[in-house]
Order: C-alpha cells, then sequence, then structure tokens
C-alpha cells in the first residue's frame, strides 16, 4: 500500500491502525468474521471503476464484457451453493436486499408479521424508524419467557388472528435454530408470503449445519459478509416466478450502478463457501459457541435460553449488577470486543440493556478451537470481576494481544499494510 501511504498518509495510518486492532484484539461480534485476501484482492480492483446498470448480456452502458463475466459467476456460484431457482447479486447491503424483496412483495399498508426487536428481530423488519416500519404495518412474535425459545404455537396464534401478508422469519440475536418448514406451514395457513432471512447464518445454511430455508421460502435474503465471510453486501434468492420483479425492483427500484468489485469479491466468497475447509470452519463455528456458552455458564453466567445450537448467544447480566454497556466497555479494555444487547422482556433500555452478545465466526476463521473458547471465558470472568481495576485489564489486554498474535487473522501477510 505504498501508493496509499504517498497520496494520503492519514488514511493509511487508519487502515494500518485498524489491522493492528484486529490482529490484536479478540473479536466476538456475532456479526463479523475476517473475509479471506482473495476476497479483498477482488473488492480492491478495478472493476469499481465500470459502471453496469442492468443484468449481464442487459447493460445500459457499453464494456461490460468482463463485469458480465463476475456477475454471472458470482450469480451460478450464488444459486449452486444454496440450490436457488434465482439469485440476484446486486444488493449493496442486507438491508437493500430486505427493502426489494419488501417492495416486490406487498404495498404500503400491508402487515408484515416478524420477531420483537428486543427478542432478536432486525430494524428492516418494521422498525418504526426503518422505512419498513413507515410503510408498512408490524406485528410481532417473540420468544416464550419461560425457555427463550420461538413459541410456534403462539406465532400461528398471532398469524391467525392477524392475517399478515408477509410472514419473516431471521434474527440478529436469536441463539436458537429457526424451523423454517413451520414458518412455512404457518405462512401458508394464513395466505401469507414467507421470506427467510438468513443473514447470521447463511454460511452454517451453506455448510449443512442449520435447516434450509430454500426448499420452503417466497424469498431468502441475506447480508454476504457475516458467517458466510465475503465482502460487506446483499443477496436475495428466490423461486423462479419471482425473478424478473426481484431484479427490477433492485435496478431499476432502488438501486443505481452495481459495485461490481463487491460482486467479484462476492464471486470469490461464494466459490470459497463451497470447500471442505469453509465446512469445517462452520462446524468449529457451532462447537467454539457451545463450549463458550457452557464455560460462562460454569460461571455462574445466565445464557439466554438456557444455551446455543448456532454461531451466538446471549448473557443476561442482571444477577451479576453490571450493564450490557458497562460489560461492553470493560471488556473493551481488556482487548475483547463485543457489544451490548437487549435481552427477551429486558427491564432496561435499549442504550443500556441487561445483555451482551457474543458470538465466534472471527475467533473461529482465525483458527481458534475449545481450549482457546476456555481461555476466553476466564478472561471475560476477570475482566467483569475486575471492573474498574485498569491495571487488571490491561494485563488481560496483553494476554489477548499474546495470544492473538499465534492467530494472525492474515497468514499470508499479504493484507499487511505496515
Ligand atoms: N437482517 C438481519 C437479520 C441482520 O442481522 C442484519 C444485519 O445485522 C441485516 C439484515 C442487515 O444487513 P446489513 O447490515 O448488510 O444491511
Amino acid at each position: 500500500m505504498n501508493t496509499l501511504k504517498n497520496t494520503d498518509p492519514e488514511i493509511f495510518a487508519a487502515i494500518s491502525d485498524e489491522l493492528k486492532r484486529q490482529q490484536s484484539h479478540i473479536e466476538l461480534i456475532a456479526s463479523e468474521n475476517y473475509c479471506s485476501t482473495a476476497v479483498m484482492q477482488a473488492q480492491g480492483s478495478v472493476m469499481t471503476n465500470k459502471y453496469a446498470e442492468g443484468y449481464p448480456g442487459r447493460r445500459w452502458y457499453a464494456g461490460c464484457g468482463k463485469v458480465d463475466i463476475a456477475e454471472k459467476l458470482a450469480i451460478e456460484r450464488a444459486m449452486d451453493i444454496f440450490g436457488a431457482e434465482h439469485a440476484n447479486v446486486q444488493p449493496h447491503s442486507g438491508s437493500q436486499a430486505n427493502m426489494a424483496v419488501l417492495f416486490s412483495s406487498l404495498t404500503p399498508g400491508n402487515k408484515i408479521l416478524s420477531m420483537d426487536l428486543s427478542h432478536g428481530g432486525h430494524l428492516t423488519h418494521g422498525f418504526k424508524k426503518n422505512f419498513s416500519g413507515q410503510l408498512y404495518e408490524k406485528i410481532t412474535y417473540g420468544v416464550s419467557e419461560e425457555t427463550g425459545y420461538i413459541d410456534y404455537d403462539e406465532l400461528r396464534a398471532i398469524a391467525k388472528k392477524t392475517n399478515p401478508d408477509l410472514v419473516i422469519a431471521g434474527a440478529s440475536a436469536y441463539p436458537r435454530e429457526l424451523d423454517f418448514a413451520k414458518f412455512k406451514e404457518i405462512a401458508d395457513e394464513v395466505g401469507a408470503l414467507f421470506l427467510a432471512d438468513i443473514a447470521h447464518i447463511a454460511g452454517l445454511i451453506v455448510a449443512g449445519v442449520h435447516q434450509d430455508p430454500v426448499p420452503y421460502a417466497d424469498f431468502v435474503t441475506t447480508s454476504t459478509h457475516k458467517t458466510l465471510r465475503g465482502p460487506r453486501g446483499g443477496l436475495i434468492l428466490c423461486k423462479a416466478k419471482y425473478a424478473s420483479k426481484i431484479d427490477q425492483f433492485i435496478f431499476p427500484g432502488i438501486q443505481g450502478g452495481p459495485l461490481m468489485h463487491v460482486i467479484a469479491a462476492k464471486a470469490v466468497a461464494f466459490k470459497e463457501a463451497k470447500t471442505e475447509e469453509f465446512r469445517k470452519t462452520q462446524i468449529q463455528t457451532l462447537k467454539n459457541t457451545k463450549k463458550l456458552a457452557n464455560e460462562l455458564k460454569d460461571k455462574d453466567y445466565k445464557i439466554v435460553s438456557g444455551g446455543t445450537d448456532n454461531h451466538l448467544f446471549l448473557i443476561d447480566l442482571s444477577n451479576k449488577n453490571i450493564s450490557g454497556t458497562e460489560a461492553q466497555e470493560t471488556l473493551e479494555k481488556a482487548g475483547i470486543i463485543l457489544n451490548r444487547n437487549m435481552i427477551p422482556f429486558d427491564k432496561r433500555t435499549a442504550n443500556d440493556p441487561s445483555g451482551i452478545r457474543m458470538g465466534t465466526p472471527s475467533v473461529t476463521t482465525r483458527g481458534m478451537k475449545e481450549p482457546e473458547m476456555c481461555q476466553i471465558a476466564n478472561w471475560i470472568d476477570s475482566a467483569l470481576n475486575g471492573r474498574g481495576d485498569d491495571n487488571k485489564l490491561r494485563t488481560i489486554k496483553n494476554e489477548v494481544a499474546k495470544l492473538c498474535s499465534t492467530y494472525p487473522i492474515y497468514n499470508d501477510n499479504s493484507a499487511l499494510v505496515s
């Protein structure tokens, strides 16, 4: 990155320092991951220069032959790894994937039945300050207060009572497996369309370690940068009968020129997702998440729903006399990065909730396994017990950095900028 260093030393320094931060910290934000060097090389390529409004073979500009190759490969690979009838690889993000599905399948005033935000749902599923909540009526389902699992009988009863136009399955903070077949059954019973938003769990689905929504859902949306380990972006899969409507609602509906460099990088990520190495990493992610949750449970942390089936879990800190925000800030001082999170039936506010969320995709990608999960649980516990003791937190931070140095995030160093 010498050219960047000479042209813009300030941005070079920010990137260089961000790399050092990523390398030296333990990353437990459940929605993050480290994409491969190959993905970054495609994303940092000349394809960023090309305008390509339209779709392969049907562009509004000349000179699209080479970017067409990249987009066709991305589409074919997405359809292949998910077994889908149609793929649109152009959404700039998971949110825009959801926007295109909602615009294509609903009219303003229609009803969406989706998960309560404080129970793990997402902003684009009907939150009042999001476009989805401004245009459509949101009806919510949640988890049982007793078990922390989605109560499908209650979901069916709500659906029957309210007659939604669209049922959404998918969450940002639900630690249990989603029963897509059950969602489909309920949507069919009330004549609603069914959207599965697999933003968080797409990698697990490709690896075959989570139930697959593709046979059941009218639409499947995802972001490409979480467990799927691609560049930051979005993807829509749908039944063939919705293909042309979805394509039209992405372009010209809500987007202009597609990000061809990102689409090239998505193609690379979809190729990587077909490998045995990818499958093994997803399996290890599940093992690591279970191990980390169990270790913390043994230290008297309350795990929401009692455990986890996927790549993340939530801790209810209400028995520890510490808020989610204080925990997040304390752990950052100890070199451990995660986020505060509402827990179902939280008595506190979204800004300072009772919980924290943690996930293991990033630490698993860098090669950590069960013994490291024990070590991380010990550090989390001693940092939270030692909050306010900056010396102690600094000592943990040094130990964290030492462990991290033995698990470089980019083995070949080609992504290193200094
Ligand atoms: N859907 C779910 C369930 C998510 O968790 C997220 C992001 O966290 C999104 C959609 C939106 O993805 P993006 O951040 O790419 O817009």
